[in-house]
Formats: C-alpha cells, sequence, structure tokens
C-alpha cells in the first residue's frame, strides 16, 4: 500500500523509517528539510506540503508535536484535506478527543476516513516496532490500514466513535507522568536521607514500587544523567494539560492529576519545553539540595566517604 507520512521527529522519523524498512513506497513531508533528506537517504520520497503528500497517496499517517500542527497538517489551506487521492488519514500524534473529533468531522465532509491513533511506547518502541496503538474511528477502515499499524507495533481498536483512541492515550499518559515524577520525587527524598540512588532504583524494581520510570527512564537516562530519553517537558505537558482539560470536561476529581500538573508546569518554567522530560527531576534535586548521580564514579566516591 503507499503510504504518506507527515511529521519527522523523534518518532515519526523511526515510524516512517519502518514502513520504508518493511516495503512500502513511502512519500514524506517535515517542516526541517534535512530531516526530510535523512528519510529520502533511507529511500523515502520528498513531498513539498501536506497537500502533496495527500496528492500521492491513499492512506497519509501524521505524527506532530501540537494540537495547532495537527489542525494545520489535517485541515488547513495546504493540508490533507486539500488533497486529491488521499482516503484516509491517520494521526498518530497525541491531540486529546476534541480535536481529533473536530479534524474527523471536517475532513468527513471531503469524504476523507479519520483515524485517531496515539502511540505508547517511546523512541525505543518507534524505532523497534513494539508501541502500543490506540487507534479510533470507522471498523472498516481499521481492519484497511491495520496490517501498516502492525510494523509500527501492536494496534488495538478502542471504539469507532472518533476520539476514543485520543481519551485512552490520555489515560496513559497522566499515569506515565504520574508515576515519572513520583519516583523523582522519593528518589531525591532518598539520596537526601543519604541512600544510595542506584541501590534505590535496584531495590524499588525487585519490589512493589516499580514502574515504567524506575525500570526504563531512571536507569537510561536519570542515573547516568544523560536526559536523552526522547520525549520533551513540553509534550509531556501538553498531555498533563488535555488529560486535566477531558477530565474536568467530565465533571470528575482531579487531585491527583492537578497536583501532578503543577508538578510538569514547574519543570517546564525551569527546564524549558525543549528539555528532555528525564529533567524532572532537577527541580526537585535544587530544592533539596542533592545531585541524584548513578554513575559508577558516583557511587565509589559515595562508598568511599561512608567507609
Ligand atoms: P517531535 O517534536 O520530535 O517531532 C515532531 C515533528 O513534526 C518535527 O520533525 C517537526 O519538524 C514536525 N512538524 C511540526 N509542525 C509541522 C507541520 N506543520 N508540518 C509538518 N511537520 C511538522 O515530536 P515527537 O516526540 O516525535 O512526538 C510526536 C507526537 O507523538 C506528539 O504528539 C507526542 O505527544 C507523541 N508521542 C511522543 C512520544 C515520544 O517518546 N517522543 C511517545 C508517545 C507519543
Amino acid at each position: 500500500m503507499d503510504i504518506g507520512f507527515i511529521g519527522l521527529g523523534n518518532m515519526g522519523f523511526r515510524m516512517a523509517a519502518r514502513l520504508v524498512e518493511a516495503g512500502h513506497p513511502v512519500v514524506v513531508f517535515d517542516t526541517r528539510p534535512e530531516i526530510v533528506a535523512a528519510a529520502v537517504e533511507l529511500g523515502a520520497r520528498p513531498a513539498s506540503s501536506p497537500r502533496d503528500v495527500a496528492d500521492r497517496s491513499e492512506t497519509v499517517l501524521a505524527s506532530l508535536p501540537s494540537v495547532q500542527a495537527s489542525r494545520d497538517v489535517a485541515t488547513g489551506p495546504e493540508g490533507v484535506i486539500a488533497g486529491q487521492r488521499v482516503k484516509r488519514y491517520v494521526d498518530l500524534s497525541t491531540i486529546g478527543s476534541t480535536a481529533a473529533q473536530q479534524i474527523q468531522a471536517q475532513l468527513a465532509e471531503r469524504g476523507i476516513a479519520m483515524l485517531d491513533s496515539p502511540v505508547s511506547g517511546g523512541v525505543s518502541g518507534a524505532t523497534k516496532g513494539t508501541l502500543a496503538l490506540m487507534v479510533s474511528g470507522p471498523r472498516d477502515e481499521y481492519d484497511l490500514v491495520q496490517p501498516i499499524l502492525a510494523h509500527l507495533g501492536t494496534p488495538f481498536f478502542i471504539d469507532a466513535k472518533p476520539g476514543a483512541g485520543q481519551t485512552m492515550k490520555l489515560v496513559n499518559n497522566l499515569l506515565a507522568a504520574t508515576a515519572l515524577a513520583t519516583t523523582c520525587e522519593v528518589v531525591v527524598m532518598g539520596v537526601k536521607a543519604g541512600l544510595d540512588p542506584s541501590v534505590m532504583i535496584d531495590v524499588i524494581n525487585a519490589g512493589s514500587g516499580a514502574t515504567n520510570a524506575s525500570r526504563d527512564k531512571f536507569p537510561n537516562s536519570i542515573l547516568p544523567r544523560t536526559f536523552d530519553y526522547g520525549f520533551a517537558t513540553g509534550l509531556m505537558v501538553k498531555d498533563v494539560r488535555l488529560y486535566l482539560e477531558e477530565a474536568a470536561k467530565l465533571g470528575l476529581p482531579i487531585e491527583v492529576a492537578a497536583a501532578v500538573g503543577r508538578l510538569w508546569e514547574t519543570v517546564m518554567s525551569e527546564e524549558g519545553s525543549e528539555s528532555d522530560f528525564t529533567s524532572a527531576i532537577k527541580p526537585l534535586e535544587t530544592a533539596a539540595g542533592v545531585i541524584v548521580d548513578g554513575r559508577p564514579k558516583a557511587s565509589e566516591a559515595r562508598r568511599a566517604i561512608e567507609q
């Protein structure tokens, strides 16, 4: 099946590369020409706009960083909506159910089907093709694109109702945001009390406190102090804000989510929206006057001080 792919960032580039590797003809567009050139090196074909992608492909996928970018790409004047060949549009971005429903309705007026399919599993999941994809929209369209999505990970059909996949994704990400924020807070507390952060993470991972934050984000990006997990703080804040909006619309209590939201707003104001979201530990370290350093030399130095 010929495929268009718009948005070649941390996630999109890797997903598009997998589709090229699987042998699909893939037409790509991104506002950054250098990343389009890198995709062309892998075998993709360049396009000049989202509309150009949609003129040349029946199935168009997109992975974009903001609600506004998703609206512009789908329904802007040079958007997918103006394409001649496109039949279906799959938005892999996290944009919340309201925006997904509005985009779906606008595309439907032009006879273009929309599936919202936000993903979870990070850059490593995008690279390895092990993402969880939360798809909602017409079931027959899902059945058509399921083999394409299967190159990217495990697709889950959430519901025919547009936006249901987005709600599922916001639920998942609020949990991920909470786990990372809480794990940062407790590890900083332990270090302040004199514990070794690497030992703490080993114990947490062997015990009942383990989450993806302790299993993956701490060992790979926080303890080595590389802060390079591949998900921007601004994107985490976007997702938490979208969750808070949707929960508030449903009239639900949001006490824990609101506290988590305040924490992430602090991370964004202190570390910047472009910082990696594993930087969430830094404002907590500053407040506590400690550094959570799990590099071998730091552990050795700690042991020498203790002896
Ligand atoms: P990113 O910022 O790395 O990539 C976004 C890409 O879109 C960039 O290459 C940018 O140049 C391009 N872009 C922006 N506006 C555009 C436009 N109008 N037209 C064409 N291209 C445009 O973001 P990412 O980390 O790849 O995330 C993409 C989406 O996936 C977001 O919705 C995010 O919340 C979600 N997501 C990310 C991760 C992750 O770990 N990074 C995990 C799950 C879900």
